[in-house]
Parts: structure tokens; sequence; C-alpha cells
């Protein structure tokens, strides 16, 4: 199965993302973790990266690219992935669909997780993440257990730097001009499929489940 997950920030990508890759069995690669990663060991992807992350904008394309394909040659893609934050813009598609056209490959589909823009900003600033595992929290919608830990790995979990409002707005502005066309452009391959994001957590993953089915 391989999946990629569109919708604005804060539309619980991540969230579900962490859900579905357990129950289907495939890696979670998100170009955000990717980058934050890079960013917290200060490689030279990281310090590049950090100039557009942190005012809210997307990095350039071709570093994007190179680093998404690479870690598509990894071993454990070959029995599907699901990308989260990947593409983001129309470049960022047509080098996907080059790459698997490449390899005899399709999508499986292209799932558009739908949350108006009046949602965002709550869901933005009272996001928590973990900086081990990734996972995401909400202050008021997904505490954690024990308050500021990861349920899964128990590192302390902390705020983005750009989950701020004014960083929130410019992205929501950056995904209108930039990643809205490529729902379009699945749609118009077929392979786009949507969930109404702003039910509860658990709802929203039942409804991803009913259409991607039992395959594997
Ligand atoms: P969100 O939770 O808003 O969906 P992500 O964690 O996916 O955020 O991404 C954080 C930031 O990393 C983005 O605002 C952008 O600057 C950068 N980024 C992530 N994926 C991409 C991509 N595919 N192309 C360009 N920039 C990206
Ligand atoms: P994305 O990866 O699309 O940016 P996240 O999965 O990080 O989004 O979710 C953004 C914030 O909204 C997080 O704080 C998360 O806990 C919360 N959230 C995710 N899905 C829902 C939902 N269905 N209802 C309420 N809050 C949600
Ligand atoms: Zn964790």
């Amino acid at each position: 199965m391989k999946i990629v997950l569109l919708g604005p920030p804060g539309a619980g990508k991540g969230t579900q993302a962490k859900s579905i890759c357990n129950r289907y069995n495939i890696p979670h690669i998100s170009t955000g973790d990717i980058f934050r990663k890079h960013m917290a060991e200060n490689t030279p992807l990281g310090i590049e990266a950090r100039k557009h992350i942190d005012i809210g904008h997307l990095v350039p394309d071709k570093v994007t690219i190179d680093m998404l394909l690479e870690r598509l040659k990894n071993e454990d893609c070959k029995d599907g992935y699901l990308l989260d934050g990947f593409p983001r813009t129309v470049l960022q598609a047509e080098a996907l669909q080059q790459f698997l056209e490449s390899n005899n490959e399709r999508l499986t589909t292209a799932l558009l997780i739908e949350v108006p823009r009046e949602f965002i900003i709550e869901r933005m600033t009272g996001r928590r993440v973990c900086p081990s595992c990734g996972a995401s929290y909400h202050t008021k919608f997904n505490p954690p257990q024990i308050q500021d830990k990861c349920d899964i790995c128990g590192s302390d979990i902390m705020q983005r730097k750009d989950d701020t409002e004014e960083t929130v707005r410019e992205r929501l502005d950056v995904y209108e001009s930039q990643t809205q066309p490529l729902i379009d452009f699945y749609e118009n391959k077929n392979l786009l499929s949507k969930v109404d994001g702003t039910k509860a957590i658990n709802a929203v993953f039942e409804s991803i489940c009913e259409i991607l089915g039992d395959e594997k």
C-alpha cells in the first residue's frame, strides 16, 4: 500500500499517520520529521531547512525531492509506505509520479483530510509534539496520559517553534497557494479520496480504514 496524506497544517495527518502505519504495517515517512531531525543535529540540510521552516515557508523543491527519493530507495519501502507532508507542490508530485512510473509502481490513494481554516489555529497552538518519536498531542483534544510526557516513548513533549499563530497563518497561505493545487492533480488521476477531518480522532481513523479496506 502506497499512500499520500494531504491536508492543511493541523488537519491531523501526523496523528492519523501513526495509526494507519501501525495497522497496515508500513513506514511513516514525514518530511517534516526528517527535516526536524536534521535541524536538531545541525547537519547542512538542517541548517538550510531551518531558514525556511522557522518562517513558515517551504523548503526548496530540489533539496526536498532529493531527500525524499533517497528515503524511498530504502529496503523498508519495498512493500509500501505512507507519505506525510510530501508532496507539497506540483513539482514534488510530478517527481514522485515519475519515480513510481520508472519502477512500474502506482499510488494506492492520495487521502485528503479536510479541515476548514477556522479549526486550524486552535489545533496548532495547542499542539505538543514528541521530539524523539514524532507523536503529536493536543493540550485539550488529545492530552498525553502523564502530563508533558510522550505516551509512546516517555520523552518530554514540547511546542514546535513554528506553531505560533503568526507562523501558522503564513503556513496556511502557503498551503492554499502551493499545496491545494495537488487536490486537482490527484483528482485528475482518479487517485483522490477524502475524509472529514473535523470529527474526533477515532472517528476520522474509522473513515480512513473504510477507504483503505483490508488490503495490505
Ligand atoms: P505540518 O504539521 O504543518 O503539516 P510538517 O511537520 O509536515 O508540518 O512540516 C513542517 C515544515 O517543514 C513545513 O512548514 C515546511 O517548511 C517543511 N516541509 C515539510 N515537508 C515539506 C515539503 N514536502 N516541501 C517543502 N517543505 C516541507
Ligand atoms: P498535521 O500533521 O496535519 O499538521 P497533527 O496530526 O499534528 O496535524 O494534528 C494537529 C493538532 O491537532 C495536534 O495537536 C493534534 O493532537 C490535534 N488533532 C489531530 N486530529 C484531531 C481531531 N480529529 N480533532 C481534534 N484535534 C485533533
Ligand atoms: Zn515519543
